[in-house]
């Protein structure tokens, strides 16, 4: 056993790590150290404390969160001492939780995890419509409900307005189907761990003791769902640590609930509050205008935030004509920036509110050859290529996913058209089965002509004899056959779809080509994945069906380049050089959708509720900035081939910056997109030349 060094912490820090009496809350603004409180009190506890790395566990708001966190601890601890610890998201959580306690929620330890386009499939076949409002408007309703712990009893009785009893209606029916496929959702990830803790004695016992010290980061994005089975896992033990900032609290629209932080102090009478007052990301320019803005909101908890990084450049507010010279104003900007400090393209990050944004950044960007990457968008494993091979693995590793099964054996066709799948559905329902059983039940041949029949029952056979070679195999030790690896199995897979072939008959030949490059990349990763985890191709599937829910795993080394992101997803990160895009009335704060919303739009205190949350997205965006902010937004914007006049956001004057001064036009107003890349070259080489001589 050896101490950790806990010199570097301030006082108020060191008292958070050391605390160990009971349950203990760190609330504090943007960047004062908490989730660093977190990770040197992992340390603390497994280096000095003697507690085994099996009893700790971290819970973080994303996958990549939980990376560096482990990363980080890397340096802090013994690599021997580390075995065991569980640093993960909730949702990482309940997909190990559920595996293990699959029986006794009902469930094969082979589940299928169901993302928001198989679940939008389902609710638009119990609505039977193409509304796309309606479905989603469901969709999120039952998302709420889940995470707030409705049931569709309950929901049946609070469900006021037609929409949600059309949306309760629907919840009991989907609830079943989800069932019926042997399958859970996104939210069921943590809010069947949870019920299943407050309803079994015996798993509740057997987590109760397996955790002795459990951390949170983020605690004010929780909601009640992970409010209670954090309660659950810390039992009778109350040792955990939660660290969070009310004042960055963005995921309402979620169900994440603020009210978690002052339930907190209410349900553990002797919980420890300390409160952080330092902060060592940003210089003062970015953190006064930061604590101008969240100022204008009401303040439950009273908290200070400072900074000695010096007093730094002032912010850049800068109004552009439209968004392709904001995009274009941007990536110069950065150019030339990157040239003046001699920094790195990694140092600069783009955040914007919504992801229909990034776009014209995106395209800008390629053409001025800045090299960049993009998170919070649309996720790699949302590509139809790679859900189509994913489809195929899905079924494989469970047999009762309908929705992987009609997927698959429609992709590419083979003879299966929709009659015949609608023949199939019926029959199945009839026998309470899956269609994938149904399949091969005889009383099928009175119903489905065998020209038909044939082809389902072909491609049902080709799925049983991978699920063989992939795992029966170990139960045959008269054969002594080995279980194919992963590898193997998925050679074969590709080879059984023809998939190339079929993209190219109904693609253009670019698309084809690039669809086809990602899926070998998929493959590729795959393979990878399964050897460096030594998994198998069940496991293998388990595993992509939990990033596809959360988000693109980025292992590799990180990338020069510039982040593009929203700024809900830049939470808890930190960049050098921030330009926040589109800070306008209408965008940010984002007025949203009425059907999104509610009827916040007619009713005045919804709305101030809603400008409240999104002034605290500012604020997030804002603190992620390190030495330098810019802002820009246009005077017009397109919408629906429309020019929408537009105007600068409130939060913009509410950040009382000093002057005028920095309030900027664009200097390349009024030139045409030609004319401001040549300014560009010029600039970049006067630059150039400058740095060289
Ligand atoms: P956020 O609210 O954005 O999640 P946070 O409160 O979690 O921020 P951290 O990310 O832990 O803050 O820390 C912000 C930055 O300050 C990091 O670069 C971290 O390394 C640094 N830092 C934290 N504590 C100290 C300290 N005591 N001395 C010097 N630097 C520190
Ligand atoms: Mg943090």
């Amino acid at each position: 056993m050896s101490t950790t060094n806990l010199d570097g912490l301030n006082a108020s820090q060191r008292e958070a790590v050391l605390y160990l009496d009971g349950p203990c809350l760190v609330l504090a603004g943007a960047g004062s150290g908490k989730t660093s409180v977190i990770t040197q009190k992992i340390a603390y506890l497994i280096n000095t404390c003697g507690y085994d790395a099996k009893g700790v566990v971290a819970l973080t708001f994303t996958n990549k969160a939980a990376r560096e966190m482990a990363e980080r601890i890397k340096t802090l601890i013994d690599r021997k001492l580390m075995k065991g610890l569980i640093i993960s998201t909730f949702h990482s959580l309940g997909v190990r939780f559920l595996r293990e306690e699959a029986s006794h929620a009902g469930l094969k330890p082979q589940f299928s995890i169901l993302d928001a386009n198989d679940t939008y499939g389902i609710v638009q076949e119990m609505l039977s419509t193409t509304d796309k409002g309606r479905i989603r408007m469901v969709q999120q309703k039952i998302s709420l409900w889940k995470n707030d712990l409705v049931t569709p009893d309950m929901a049946e009785r609070v469900a006021q307005t037609p929409d949600e009893v059309d949306a309760a209606l629907v919840y009991r029916s989907y609830d079943a189907t989800l069932k019926a496929y042997q399958s859970v959702d996104f939210d069921d990830l943590v809010r069947l761990p949870a019920q299943l803790m407050m309803q079994n004695a015996e798993v509740r016992e057997r987590w109760q003791k397996r955790i002795k010290y459990l951390l949170v980061d983020e605690y004010q994005d929780t909601n009640v769902c992970q409010y209670e089975w954090v309660k659950q896992l810390t039992g009778f033990r109350n040792m955990f640590t939660a660290v969070g900032d009310d004042d960055q609290a963005i995921y309402a629209w979620r169900g994440a609930t603020i009210e978690n932080l002052a339930k907190l102090t209410k349900d553990y009478k002797n919980l420890k509050l300390i409160k952080l007052e330092q902060n060592y990301r940003s210089v003062e320019t970015v953190l006064n205008a930061a604590n101008q803005v969240i100022s204008k909101n009401p303040n439950l908890f009273g908290k200070k935030l400072w900074s000695n990084l010096g007093r730094g450049e002032p912010i850049q507010v800068i109004s552009m004509d439209n968004e392709e010279a904001e995009a274009e104003s941007v990536g110069m900007r950065i150019s030339a920036s990157r040239f003046e400090r001699n920094a790195r393209w990694k140092d600069y990050a783009v955040l914007y509110r919504g992801n229909h944004q990034a776009r014209i950044i995106e395209q800008t960007f390629r053409q001025l050859r800045i090299p960049y990457t993009i998170s919070g968008g649309q996720s790699f494993f949302d590509k139809a290529e790679v859900r189509d091979v994913l489809s195929y693995l899905r079924l494989i590793a469970n047999e009762e996913d309908d929705p992987a099964f009609i997927r698959a054996v429609t992709t590419p066709r083979r003879g299966v058209g929709q009659a015949t799948l609608t023949a199939l559905g019926e029959h199945a329902a009839e026998k309470k089965c899956s269609l994938f059983e149904a399949v091969f039940d005889e009383e099928l041949d009175t119903k489905i002509a065998s020209r038909q029949l044939e082809p389902l029952r072909v491609f049902a056979k080709f799925i049983q004899t991978i699920q063989w070679r992939a795992s029966k195999g170990k139960a045959d030790p008269v054969q002594a056959v080995q279980p194919a690896s992963a590898d193997v199995l998925l050679d074969d897979i590709l080879k059984y779809m023809n998939y190339e072939h079929y993209l190219y008959e109904t693609q253009e030949e670019r698309a084809a080509e690039n669809r086809w490059l990602n899926v070998l990349e998929l493959v590729d990763w795959l393979k990878r994945k399964a050897q460096e985890d030594g998994l198998d191709l069940m496991q293998l599937v388990q595993h992509i069906a939990l990033i596809t829910m959360l988000e693109r795993s980025e292992e590799e080394e990180e990338p020069d380049a510039v982040k593009l992101t929203t700024i809900h997803a830049s939470k808890g990160l930190e960049y050098p050089y921030v330009h926040m895009v589109g800070v306008e009335e209408g965008l940010l704060p984002h007025m949203g959708k009425d059907d999104e919303y509610g009827d916040a739009n007619k009713d005045a205190e919804a709305l101030d509720v809603r400008i409240q949350e999104e002034r605290r997205l500012m604020y997030v965006g804002i603190t992620r900035a390190q030495f330098h902010l810019t802002l820009t937004w246009c005077k017009k914007r397109r919408r629906a081939r429309e020019d929408l006049i537009r105007e600068p956001s409130r939060f913009i004057s509410e950040m009382g910056l000093e002057s005028g001064r920095q309030l900027l036009q664009d200097p390349y107003q009024g030139m045409s997109p030609k004319e401001r890349l040549v300014k560009l070259k010029e600039m970049l080489q006067k630059k150039a030349g400058a740095a060289q001589g």
